[in-house]
């Protein structure tokens, strides 16, 4: 067998397909770009879905690439799988060749034949093939063209030999390279075959031949240009290459087996148990170091989530392993310096994935330490409270989850260690209801509102020329008029509606920036703009009132804008950019836009990042974003293709989809964005920057509100004002106002310790006095009574008082004040076997019309009938009689 390295292999398999004229591509992120319906790319094809489906034309019709793959289904049962097997991954390698409507299934045949018999000198006599059971073509091509006797062409079925890209869409049967690795591997059961689910024979690659079109009723149509699209994992086919029997203990990973080896100071091979979590570890830290390196950010959703399961799995690994230490970042800096050949812009993310490996290391440990005890109090908890199968409520295992951050699987395996069970129903359900939360965030910046039909009318023939960037006013013609979603032939004065130009300055809502106002005028006719919108591409929609007159079909008017509110709303569009840019450098380059929205009268980023931004950040930003007013730096806007701005750096909004030619709008040294907004000539016409506020909106997502020019010094102004007053109040000046504060607060305390003394005091009186008129029932000592002027927590310190005076026994104590009644109830430890403190409290407080309960040995209840008070204590010794017995 040879013994190419995984990084040969690589080479070889482009280079085959490069003399073979396929153009080389190269692998595009694990975040998938405009697919919303899928977490991660798991595939090679993934990136060229919209060139099969006929809808991203390309330069070329044959593409070889190695795609990053990584796949985590949503069961959780499958990640608990990686580690155990010697194939399942969660990062891969995909070699894939296709076509797209040239060659079909007999060059997808020879290429994949000539690969691996030729390129890579494995054995023909061992490579089997599998066919989809009708597909005689591709029976007769295998037998034909590479010589396999007709008993290595296996038929199978729809299962396993049909692949289809959706519920429609492109389908076809496809067909499978296998490499019998003999009989020494495997089950060595005699009716071991390819269909076995051991690892004797083992499917190499899957080439598929995409020829019909699936429609929403199943039926199958015959695509005019049949293509083809093939998958190798790289991992699995170097492991056959360099014949051994784990991929892991291939080169591509089995140095990373090594680094574990060393941190941990343990032997692989030496016990199986440490080998699985060896292999974790290994295979985990090619998935974090590739997903962080790709722009994701561990969170509690979504990609972050599935990325956070990983992380914690690995770190869990670790704890398994004895690595007490943080141990990750070693990890993916090894997977950097493996992989650096094969993607050369990996190591520009090094300090950035070192660094959040740490943080989330950190994090994990935090939780171990704080979330674990809740975890087992709660499990302690309902256990106590029933002698049936105890289960730990959906709410609670949300909070542990959510708020603490406990991983899932890390819950159901103690809770199982436990023998408790999980309500993972009511689980999902409040993970929904957060879900659902955050989408409806989401939706705020999305213009996901129903268009009218009447708009799709217009824009089949029309469309709207905007000329807003050079110009605020200019004469247009009205190419429909539109009211109650339907067009007619004109709206009256006091009528609202919508009014389509041919050309028109106003700037429709996108990209954040709100939409402009301002007016449409005639000779006899004044309408208000109330919003402008752009419902459909190149359609640019004027929300109107008419104050005066008519507006009619073909009628011209001449649009002005808001000068004033489209100038406030410029300055605040230019510092966005700025804020974006600052926060890149301050905070790091992992910080992405989520969203923002660009108003006359203040500006809002929504961006990833990990967690609160310090003031002495926010200090920064707001010092680097000013500088750079006072520079009076030039703005600049280009139009470029779209490669060009990208190659320069631009920044482009994450999950917008760019048309070829773009607008790249950028501040010398410092900002470079795609934006389509109206921006100010120069930074210095912002005049002034100041930040508001900074909160988190959602799970890894940072808002910053910021003001610019008058508004940021009206919001300076105002805080000066409420600085000055409250200086007049404390009679102080306005810089002393800490030192003041900090003053009352210490005067504060010292009259807190002192009403602590004397409550202490005064506690202790009562307790004497309740002491003496304690009495025995049944062998125990009762000390019942009311206290006066406690609340629930003096209750409680009083009951602890009188248990340590009394040694063993019960204490019962009431309180009443403005019509409620507060009870207490307490039981030595060594009579809490005979006597339940909670349910002695129940019985007790429902005499005075209340409930409650607690622990054996102390529990509170409360109750709204004091007149009831005295009875009450007066039956305690009964009450505690009858529950001895
Ligand atoms: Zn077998
Ligand atoms: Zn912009």
């Amino acid at each position: 067998m040879s013994r190419w390295t995984g990084g040969e292999i690589r080479e070889r398999f482009l280079r085959f397909f490069e003399r073979n004229d396929h153009t080389v591509v190269a692998s595009s992120s694990l975040v998938p770009v405009g697919d919303p319906t899928l977490l991660f790319t798991n595939a090679g094809m993934v990136p060229f879905k919209g060139v099969f489906l006929g809808a991203d034309p390309r330069p070329y019709r044959r593409a070889v690439s190695i795609q990053k793959c990584l796949r985590v289904s949503g069961k959780h049962n499958d990640l608990e799988n990686v580690g155990r097997t010697a194939r399942h991954h969660t990062f891969f390698e995909m070699l894939g060749n296709f076509s797209f409507g040239d060659y079909f299934k007999e060059g997808a045949i020879e290429y994949g034949w000539a690969f691996l018999t030729r390129e890579l000198e494995l054995p023909a006599n061992r490579l089997w093939v599998t066919v989809y059971e009708d597909d005689d073509v591709a029976s007769e091509l295998w037998q034909r063209l590479t010589g396999l006797p007709s008993d290595r062409v296996v038929r199978l079925g729809e299962k396993d030999n049909f692949w289809s890209m959706g519920e429609t869409g492109p389908c076809g049967p496809c067909s499978e390279l296998i490499f019998d690795q003999g009989p020494t591997i495997g089950c060595g059961r005699p009716t071991c075959n390819i269909e076995c689910g051991c690892d004797r024979y083992l499917e190499l690659w899957n080439l598929v031949f995409m020829q019909y079109n699936r429609d929403a009723s199943g039926t199958l149509t015959p695509l005019p240009k049949p293509s083809i699209d093939t998958g190798a994992g790289l991992e699995r086919v170097t492991a056959v290459c360099q014949g051994v029997k784990s991929n892991f203990e291939s080169d591509l990973i089995r140095p990373l087996i090594e680094t574990v080896e060393e941190l941990s100071q343990k032997q692989y091979g030496a016990d199986e148990k440490d080998d699985v979590s060896m292999r974790v570890i290994a295979d985990h830290a090619r998935a974090v170091t590739f997903a962080l390196a790709d722009g994701v950010l561990p969170s509690n959703e979504g990609r972050g989530y599935v990325l956070r399961r990983i992380l914690r799995r690995a770190l869990r690994h670790g704890r398994l392993l004895g690595l007490n230490e943080p141990f990750l970042a070693s990890t993916t800096d090894k997977v950097i310096d493996l992989m650096t050949d094969a993607y050369p812009e990996l190591p520009a993310s090094r300090a950035h994935v070192a660094r959040l490996a740490w943080i989330e290391e950190d994090r994990f440990g935090i939780v171990l330490r704080e979330a674990l005890p809740r975890l087992h109090d709660l499990i302690q908890n309902v256990k106590s409270q029933t002698t049936e199968q105890a289960i730990l409520p959906g709410s609670k295992l949300f909070e542990l989850y959510d708020t603490y951050g406990v991983p899932r699987d890390l819950i159901d395996e103690i809770a199982t260690e436990q023998s408790v069970g999980c309500d993972w129903g009511g689980f999902e359900t409040e993970l929904k209801r957060q879900r659902d939360m955050s989408r409806a965030y989401l939706k705020a910046f999305g213009d996901v509102q129903g268009v009218a039909e009447a708009f799709h009318d217009v824009a089949k023939t029309r469309r709207t020329v905007f000329l807003g960037y050079e110009r605020v006013e200019l004469q247009a013609s009205a190419v429909a008029v539109i009211a109650d979603g339907k067009q007619v032939d004109r709206i009256i004065a006091g009528q609202e509606g919508e009014v389509i130009l041919d050309r028109t300055p106003f700037y429709a809502e996108s990209g954040g920036q709100v939409g402009d106002t301002g007016y449409l005028r005639g000779d006899t006719v004044l309408a208000e703009v109330l919003d402008t919108k752009r419902p459909l591409t190149g359609l640019i929609v004027h929300r109107v009132r008419v104050n005066r007159g008519e507006i009619k079909r073909d009628q011209r008017l001449l649009a002005s804008v808001d000068v004033s509110r489209r100038d406030t709303t410029v300055k605040n569009h230019t510092a966005t950019h700025l804020v974006h840019a600052a926060l890149r450098q301050i905070l790091g380059d992992h910080v992405r836009q989520e969203g923002s929205l660009v108003a006359p009268d203040r500006l809002r980023f929504d961006f990833r990042h990990y967690g609160p931004v310090s003031l002495a950040e926010i200090t920064q930003i707001e010092e680097m974003v000013n500088t750079k007013l006072w520079a009076n730096l030039p703005v600049t806007v280009e139009e470029m293709r779209l490669d060009e701005a990208l190659a320069r750096g631009a920044l482009a909004f994450f999950g917008d989809k760019y048309g070829d030619e773009v607008r790249v709008v950028s501040v010398v040294d410092f900002s470079i964005e795609l934006c389509g907004g109206t921006h100010t000539k120069a930074t210095g016409e912002i005049g002034l920057f100041k930040i508001a506020h900074e909160t988190g909106v959602a799970a890894g997502i940072r808002r910053i509100e910021a003001l610019t020019g008058p508004g940021a010094f009206q919001h300076l102004k105002r805080e000066g004002e409420v600085l000055r007053e409250s200086a007049d109040r404390l009679k102080s000046k306005p810089l002393e106002v800490p030192e003041k504060v900090d003053r009352l607060f210490d005067s504060t305390r010292a009259l807190e310790r002192e009403v602590q003394q004397l409550r202490a005091k005064l506690g202790a009186e009562i307790a004497e006095e309740l002491l003496k008129h304690a009495t025995q029932v049944a062998g125990v000592t009762v000390v019942a009574g009311q206290a006066e002027r406690c609340d629930q927590r003096a209750l409680r310190e009083l009951a602890d008082r009188l248990k340590a005076k009394i040694g063993s026994g019960v204490i019962v104590l009431a309180t009443s004040s403005d019509g409620r009644v507060g009870w207490v109830a307490a039981v030595t430890p060594d009579l809490t076997s005979r006597l339940h403190a909670g349910k002695l409290v129940k019985e007790i407080a429902s005499i005075t019309g209340g409930s409650g309960g607690g622990r054996p040995d102390l529990a509170e209840a409360g109750g709204k009938n004091p007149d009831e008070l005295d009875r009450a204590l007066r039956l305690v010794p009964e009450l505690i009689k009858r529950a001895l017995t």
